[in-house]
């Protein structure tokens, strides 16, 4: 008997995939395992395996009499698969009178859903399919979250019956991008971003619906080819409403209706669209900053600079511009790790981080390479300008003196500089480092506390 009762544990919690049964079904399982009591364990297994016959886990099941035995057979795969039950006929008939079975005999018959009016063509799903797939895909690549943006807006004429949208976002929030065919992530037209936002944003961030002969008399971009033309223009809607995320102001999707719509139902979509991109937006904006800042500075770390470098230096190379690196190391920093502990080293550390941000350009990129060294990008800097950069951060550094140790002495903390410039030291960014490494070197061996340029 102890043999039986294991197998039918067996059965349960190995053969049997709960998870396509009801949790009703699992609950009974899992209840009866617990209380070890057999007849209950052979008839839920009994029931869960009627259940799966149902699901047509099962391909058929068949059932016969043996020498004063029953013989349960469930088969899968057509024959490849069969698991085989047996049990003596008084107990077969007293599993089949007790009360479990007939209270699952009685049970409410489920409605079955409706059936849609229009179900989805099975090629449409499918070619639907890999742009959600991407659409949850995980990866803090800007390029990726455009993807994400991209496949959202390909999806909404079949999930939202929009006839057509676009999302305008505003300038460098994510990288420039060229329209990309019918649902088109595109840098901002300014006049048409503007008529948008006064549309949208200034009535309280509502989506507003506005006619199409509206819509031109206010300048917002007008679609150039599409459905709506053919469905004549009166039929024509379109509904703007602006995208925030963590509280900024992203830009706006704007979607187009064809039909007659009922105004509640249509806001409702709309928000849910929007609502889609707002988390899209703001999962990669999480994800960016998980990655891609330090934690004790709040800068960018060495990852972003790594992926960031490679971005500047082809927007130079493209523009014909220069793009100079700053390479700047704390001077004697082990000496404030050991006179005033590591906790007024981390200390420091932030402090020469927020003079260092707090004295740039708002394009140039600062980041905590490692340990007490920073490097900063300077795109469309030449050495002139970078030098005077280096050398104002530097004298502001050196200036401070609000820094002071735990009896409250004021200390003074100084940085080298070493830097280098694109393209004329270097022509990939391994060398462009190591040249701005060399110069910091060379200030070290001066001295320290002051900048230096690479010399050939
Ligand atoms: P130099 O003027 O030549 O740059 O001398 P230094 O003492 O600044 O240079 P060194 O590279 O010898 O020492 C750097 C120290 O920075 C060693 C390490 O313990 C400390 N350090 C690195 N990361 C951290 C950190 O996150 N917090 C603190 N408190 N110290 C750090
Ligand atoms: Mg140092
Ligand atoms: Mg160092």
């Amino acid at each position: 008997m102890r043999t039986f009762d294991k197998d039918y544990e067996y059965l349960l919690g190995n053969l049997v995939p709960q998870h396509r049964l009801s949790a009703d079904r699992r609950r009974q399982i899992n209840d009866a395992i617990a209380n070890g009591d057999l007849p209950t364990i052979r008839l839920v297994s009994i029931l869960a395996l009627e259940d799966l016959c149902e699901t047509e886990y099962f391909d058929r099941k068949r059932s016969h009499d043996e020498n004063g035995h029953v013989v349960l057979t469930y088969v899968r795969n057509n024959g490849s698969y069969q698991i085989r039950l047996i049990l003596d006929s008084e107990e077969w008939r007293d599993l089949r009178r007790s009360p479990p079975v007939a209270e699952r005999k009685t049970t409410a018959a489920v409605e079955a859903p409706p059936i849609p009016e229009t179900p989805l063509q099975i090629d449409t799903t499918i070619n639907i399919l890999p742009d959600l797939i991407r659409s949850f895909s995980i990866d803090d690549h800007r390029e990726s979250t455009l993807h994400r943006l991209d496949s959202v807006l390909r999806l909404m004429p079949s999930w939202f019956r929009f006839a057509w949208g676009r999302l305008i976002l505003v300038e460098g929030r994510l990288e420039d991008r060229e329209a990309r065919g019918e649902f088109v992530v595109t840098k901002p037209e300014r006049e048409m971003l503007e008529n948008a936002i006064y549309q949208g944003c200034r009535r309280g961030g509502e989506t507003t619906v506005l006619d199409l002969g509206a819509a031109r008399a206010a300048g917002v971009g007008v679609p150039e080819s599409h459905a709506f033309e053919s469905a004549g223009e009166e039929d024509v809607r379109l509904a703007v409403t602006p995208i925030f995320t963590l509280g900024d102001f992203w830009g706006i999707l704007e979607v187009w209706v064809t039909e007659k719509e009922n105004g509640s139902l249509l806001d409702a979509r709309v928000d849910i669209a929007s609502g889609l991109i707002e988390q899209i937006i703001e999962n990669a904006v999480r994800l960016e900053n998980l990655t891609s800042i330090d934690k004790l500075t709040q800068i960018y770390n060495r990852t972003f600079y790594d992926k960031q470098v490679r971005i500047e230096m082809e927007r130079a190379t493209r523009s014909g511009t220069k793009l100079s690196l700053l390479v700047l190391d704390i001077d004697d920093f082990k000496m404030i790790n050991d006179t005033m502990g590591h906790r007024k080293g981390d200390e420091a550390l932030a402090l020469v981080a927020d003079l260092i941000k707090g004295n740039l350009r708002k394009i140039d990129i600062p980041f905590r390479y490692g340990g007490e060294e920073f490097v900063i990008l300077l795109p469309g800097t030449a050495e002139m300008e970078a030098i005077h950069t280096a050398e104002r951060l530097r004298v502001v550094i050196g200036e401070f003196d609000q820094f002071s140790d735990e009896q409250g002495t004021a200390h003074g903390i100084t940085v080298s500089i070493g830097a280098a410039v694109f393209p004329d030291h270097a022509r990939t960014e391994e060398e462009l480092f190591a040249r701005a490494d060399a110069a910091l070197y060379m200030a070290k061996r001066k001295g320290k506390n002051r900048v230096e340029f690479y010399r050939q």
